[in-house]
């Protein structure tokens, strides 16, 4: 169609013509917007969706991609049907091969997490996977998950008949159209300039894939993702297989873990791929805007271990010849999700890029981004896949040091205690080298380092991976404890402060946030809504004075709810910034913080005079502050933050008042164990958007007899009643505690999820939170929960096991 004239002005243009970009384009026509237009340099297919291999598969390490990734897969029916383009697919079924016991715990815990998915898998023993695959030799195997969703298409196929679809359903793409730059006009829309004329477009979607980076720069705006080398190879003819073909028997496909392989049938043959070990960034300056349908020269070399293996496992693969050995590159990003969504800081800009597994992905990646353009947010939770889960600490060499390490661990498991070690220290605070001297094990959010937890001095930090409890646990503990029982101090420099002054920031506030806007000197907790009424923040807002506010959030959110503020602040009246990296603090928690707290501030901070949820500008330790008495640790506490070149001045001063009174640093672990015993949810994990406040129980903040956004819709679920609540259970485990997204069993059949959990040290219990239907979320109620495929009896608890009554916080 590249003969039609382009149009002069459409709602939305996509740049790039990869299953990415064909994806969005059908989702937006088919559910309604036709004035959209995709724009391609070269032909469909020319990135990297050409030469993938073609392997489909339900498994992600984040339950909402897995269930986008089911969508994906059910949906190639409907566009082969639309289009009348074939896809080439093969619905063969396909098995994950485990060849020990952790692998084996690894897929009990997928096979738990597709429970509540409702995705059908299941475990099969290894004799009857090599039945269904007689290549395979079941001696090096001790189990195999099912997923009858697995197989492999055509890619090609499915990009255009992705684009055809869209066609039909209004939508147009222009091949031979490359877009050369990207200008934003003052009104926020933007010229989208080609060799054939330029479009106005009130978006822009950057789906360039190879080339992200390239368009991205046209607009200012740098991405960490980064081309990656990859081998597949496909055999001659294998015997047993034209056999089997005769009776139109195709083999499954298959990934085995610890080979590092994937595989499946091509023709007569096998296909069989490898992320290898020592991974190759392609074209880290680059993409140069001439390279076409290209391979890459191949190097066995690279992948001639895991050949090996795979020659072993599969023996009949040894005697093939190989026909062709294909090196092609393709997108990564740093932690081998997709980046999507409208880019913080930007207008009208949005990014579909990143899709390491486009086959897969592109589906839902395609439905998410045109429910987002069209309703204001999807229907499902996509934090795993939002772009704004990184900030500007995610250069392009970080990106591409996080990419590189994602491809080589693609088939390497990540334990749920494990932090990885590249791109690390990519931000750190002026207190870093004191707290690794005291024994910090560190892990990162957001770019930035802080304190798990703290071991007997650098020496002994140290930590094994594994799903059991770690060496850690003992540690951790006495850091409860010494919270519980005397005074403790943790780094909060990972938190996000956002700020707000002008004479209309509290009526902002009050517009955006459910709950109470506080008065001068106090502070509130907020949940804060979609206009579909999901959560969309849990925070802490403070009133400094009439015009001046302080919002206290979760730290890797802050880009996200920055976009948020920013999407809905009025032209004039509110000034608004993230001020998350201009605040670092330190807080204190425990019976004897107010004690310490006193010999470090000339205020008077005694219970009378600075009470539970009051605030204030003062100087702690000789240093300018704002201090508030919370904790989110359930007992008297403070939260004391400071300029970022303050830190350091303030902890020495923390820990030399801190002597006689027992005080102890304590990280992020012994804080959610902490939490935990209060019944206290957690972003991203507990809150979040797949939920509501009434499903929460975050209603209990809301501020009901004024106007904010998703009141309606609030209000609706209030008189209608919700399907699922957010409970806190104890499990009768041994030796092992929840991670999160294990399911929720009664009577056999999954009734709900884990959000969050652990062990609760204190009161010496292992618990967890999750979502389960209204009729089972009364205190007492029996279920059960998995973990490593055993179930353990849980029984909920409707009253936080510690201080139900919150007496210890505001004392
Ligand atoms: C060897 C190999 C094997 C793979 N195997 C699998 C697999 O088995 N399963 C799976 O799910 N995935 C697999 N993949 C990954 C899959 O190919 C990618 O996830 C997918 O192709 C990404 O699609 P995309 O649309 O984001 O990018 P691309 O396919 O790179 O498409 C981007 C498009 O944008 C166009 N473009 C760029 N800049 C401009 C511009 N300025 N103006 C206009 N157009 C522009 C390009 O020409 C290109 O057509 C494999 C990849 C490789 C390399």
């Amino acid at each position: 169609m590249s003969e039609k004239k382009l149009p002069g002005h459409v709602k939305v243009a996509i740049i790039g013509g990869g299953v990415v970009g064909c994806s969005i384009l059908f989702h937006l026509a088919k559910f309604g917007w036709k004035d959209v237009v995709l724009l391609e340099r070269d032909e469909l297919t020319s990135g990297s969706s050409w030469h993938a291999a073609g392997q489909i598969h339900t498994i992600s390490s984040d339950p909402n991609i897995s269930r986008l990734q089911g969508y994906t897969i059910n949906l190639y029916k409907e566009i082969e049907e639309t289009s009348g383009h074939s896809i080439g697919s093969h619905p063969t079924g396909g098995f994950y091969l485990a060849s020990n016991d952790v692998w084996h715990d690894y897929l009990k815990r997928e096979r738990s997490k597709a429970r509540y998915m409702g995705l059908d898998q299941e475990f099969i023993s290894p004799e009857e996977a090599a039945r269904r695959h007689p290549l395979i030799d079941p001696k090096h195997y001790v189990a195999a998950l099912w997923d009858p969703l697995d197989g492999d298409i055509d890619p090609s196929g499915v990009t255009y008949a992705y684009a055809k679809s869209a066609r039909v359903h209004g939508a147009e793409y222009f091949t031979h159209t490359p877009v050369t730059e990207t200008r934003q006009r003052p009104d926020g829309t933007w010229d989208v300039v080609t060799p054939k004329g330029t479009i106005n477009a009130e978006i822009v979607v950057n789906a360039a894939g190879l080339w992200a980076r390239e368009a991205g720069r046209m607009a200012g705006l740098n991405l960490p993702v980064q081309p990656m080398e990859h081998h597949y190879l496909i055999t001659e003819d294998i015997p047993q297989i034209a056999e089997r073909m005769q009776s139109g028997e195709r083999l499954p496909a298959g990934i085995d873990y610890e080979a590092n392989i994937y595989f499946r049938q091509e023709r007569n043959g096998m296909l069989l791929g490898t992320y290898e070990p020592r991974s190759t960034p392609w074209k880290v300056g680059g993409t140069p805007m001439d390279f076409g349908h290209e391979l890459l020269p191949p190097d066995l070399e690279r992948v001639a271990d895991r050949l090996e293996l795979a020659f072993e496992r599969i023996p009949a693969l040894a005697d093939a010849g190989i026909k062709t050995v294909v090196n092609g590159p393709f997108t990564f990003g740093p932690d081998g999700n997709p980046m999507i969504g409208p880019v913080p800081g930007m207008t009208n800009y949005w990014t579909a890029v990143g899709v390491m597994a486009g086959f897969c992905q592109a589906g839902g990646v395609g439905l998410c981004l045109a429910e987002w353009m069209m309703e204001g947010e999807p229907s499902i939770d996509v934090w795993a896949m939002d772009i704004a889960r990184f900030g500007d600490y995610a250069t392009p060499d970080w990106g591409t040091v996080k990419s590189s390490e994602n491809y080589e661990r693609r088939f390497v498991m990540t334990f749920p205690n494990e932090t990885l070690p590249r791109g690390r220290r990519q931000k750190t605070t002026s207190i870093y080298d004191r707290l690794v001297a005291r024994g910090a094990v560190m892990g990162d959010s957001f770019g930035l380092e802080h304190a798990l937890w703290f071991a007997n001095g650098p020496d002994d930090a140290h930590e094994e991976p594994t799903f059991q409890r770690s060496r850690a646990h003992d540690y951790v503990a006495e850091e409860v404890r010494a919270v519980r029982e005397a005074v403790g101090a943790i780094e909060i420099a990972n938190f996000a402060n956002h700020e707000f002054s002008g004479p209309g920031a509290r009526e902002f506030l009050d517009r955006v946030l459910a709950g109470r806007v506080p008065k001068p000197g106090r502070l509130t907790l907020t949940p804060m809504l979609t206009p579909k009424g999901k959560l969309y923040g849990d925070l802490t807002v403070g009133c400094l004075d009439e015009e001046r506010f302080m919002l206290f959030g979760s730290g890797a959110a802050q880009e996200m709810h920055r976009r948020w503020f920013e999407r809905h602040l009025p032209e004039t009246g509110v000034s608004y910034a993230n001020r998350s990296d201009d605040y670092h603090g330190i807080a204190l928690s425990g019976p004897d913080s107010r004690e310490l707290l006193s010999r470090i501030t000339r205020d008077d901070v005694s219970a009378e005079a600075f009470k539970f949820r009051d605030m204030r500008e003062t100087f702690v330790g000789n240093v300018p502050v704002i201090l508030n008495r919370i904790s989110f640790s359930g007992e008297l506490g403070y939260e004391i933050y400071c300029a970022p070149q303050y830190q350091l001045r303030l902890f020495e001063a923390v820990e030399e008042a801190g002597e006689g009174l027992g005080l102890k640093l304590y990280g992020n672990r012994a804080l959610m164990s902490l939490r935990l015993e209060k019944n206290w949810g957690a972003w991203t994990l507990d809150y979040r958007p797949d939920f509501t406040a009434a499903q929460s129980g975050l209603d209990a903040f809301v501020l009901w007899d004024k106007d904010f956004i998703g009141k309606e819709a609030a209000g609706r679920e209030r008189s209608e009643g919700v399907s699922s609540r957010l409970v806190t259970m104890t499990i009768d485990t041994d030796g092992i505690d929840v991670v999160g997204d294990e399911a929720v069993m009664k009577d056999g059949d999954c009734v709900g999820y884990v959000s969050s959990g652990g062990y609760a040290h204190y009161v010496g219990k292992s618990m967890a939170m999750g979502y389960v239907p209204p009729e089972l979320a009364a205190d007492g109620s029996t279920l059960e929960v998995e973990i490593n495929g055993e179930f353990y009896p849980a029984q909920v608890t409707a009253h936080p096991l510690y201080d139900g009554n919150g007496e210890r916080m505001r004392s």
